[in-house]
């Protein structure tokens, strides 16, 4: 079996042959069908955000159960399924209070299976580890059967895959503000995958305003296709200053941060109206803080609130995002602009890295 590992940060991905045991109690062998370019891979190669290593990375994935471990009852070989990189105990005080994409025994026990151990060794016997406990860029993974959401067959591997994470990361974290409403005006920073993703939140809810922010004009039109009804181009003009201009001085009443680092942050809740409430989905830079300002906060009443994996349970986002898609109203298969087979996959990073538009996609 062959993954692509980060083996020291900054860095870039090595493909190697690895050794993959079976599934234990509980777990799934999945046979690989797609996995998305995501920029939460990229932080973790660029050393902005940490795993331990050697690493197998990639979260964002989708493909079909091959072999189930004992005990296992949710999926059966053959079926096909997206991947959720939250997998969930079920049992911790997160899980039960119905938060799993927040489960305390999934961070407690990170990128190593629920037991403590790992599935894959490298050539030399050494162990490696799985991003999320799952390590998508791989012809194969073991991993909980809990990841699985199984699909019906008509949904390409490629749209299920970003279903996974960017999908629902996007649409989830609209959909699941407090207080979201028809009509509602809208702001999303940042236009890559989650942003894109956001829109498509924004325009399924009837937002009657949506203005993409980014610092790109070619993502900016690409918003546009997916739901955008105004657009500011923050390399160019002040982002705060334009949705108030867009919004008759007002703000907006919903500002999301699908980029992630102090500047959106700040220029997010700066951009709320009175009762507004901002919210950042997107992961800053280990360590990074953002000023607010406060009495505009107290004055204003603005709310500012994380968003986590759409800040609800992954499998029923995933069951959101998959009736919408499949009548149509979530553009998904349109968002993947570039292919990649494995060996290739620092050349989806570069492209990540340079900006291009929509995402990249590893088929194997
Ligand atoms: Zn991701
Ligand atoms: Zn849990």
């Amino acid at each position: 079996m062959r993954g692509a590992l980060l083996r020291e940060a900054p860095g870039r991905l090595v493909i190697e042959d690895l050794q993959q045991e079976g599934p234990r109690s509980g777990e799934v062998l999945v046979r690989m069908g797609a996995a998305g370019v995501c920029a939460s891979d990229h932080h973790v190669m660029c050393g902005t955000a940490v795993l331990p290593m050697p690493c197998v990375l990639g979260h964002e994935g989708a493909g079909t159960v091959e072999a189930v471990g004992e005990g296992v009852t949710s999926v059966r070989p053959g079926d096909r399924c997206i991947l959720s990189f939250v997998s969930a105990c079920g049992h911790c005080a997160r899980c039960r209070t119905g938060h799993p994409q927040l489960c305390d025994t999934n961070a407690l026990t990170g990128a190593r299976q629920y037991d403590g151990t790992t599935r894959l060794r490298d050539a030399s016997g050494a162990e490696v580890l799985q991003m999320s406990k799952l390590g998508v860029f791989s012809e194969s993974l073991v991993g909980p059967a809990q990841a699985c959401f199984p699909i019906p067959d008509e949904v390409p591997f490629e749209a299920a895959a970003l279903m996974g994470c960017s999908v629902a990361t996007g649409f989830g974290t609209v959909a699941n503000a407090p207080g979201v409403r028809p009509g509602m005006t809208v702001a999303v920073f940042g236009a890559g995958g989650v942003g894109l993703h956001a829109v498509q939140g924004a325009r399924v809810l009837n937002a009657s305003r949506i203005i993409a922010v980014d610092v790109s004009e070619s993502k900016l039109e690409f918003a546009a296709r997916f739901g955008a009804t105004d657009r500011v181009d923050a390399s160019v003009e002040d982002p705060v200053e334009a949705i108030r201009a867009l919004t008759g001085g007002e703000g907006v009443e919903f500002a999301f941060d699908t980029f992630g680092s102090s500047a959106t942050v700040q220029a997010a809740v700066d951009s709320l109206g009175k009762n507004g409430v901002a919210v950042i989905a997107g992961l800053a830079p280990l360590g990074d803080r953002a000023g607010i300002d406060l009495v505009d906060l107290v004055r204003k009443q603005k709310r500012v609130i994380g968003a986590y994996y759409g800040s609800a349970s992954p499998h029923d986002t995933f069951r959101q995002v998959l009736d919408l898609y499949l009548r149509g109203a979530l553009l998904v298969d349109e968002v993947v602009q570039r292919r990649y087979p494995l060996d290739e996959i620092n050349e989806g990073f570069a492209a990540l890295e340079r900006g291009e538009n929509g995402r990249g996609v590893i088929v194997f």
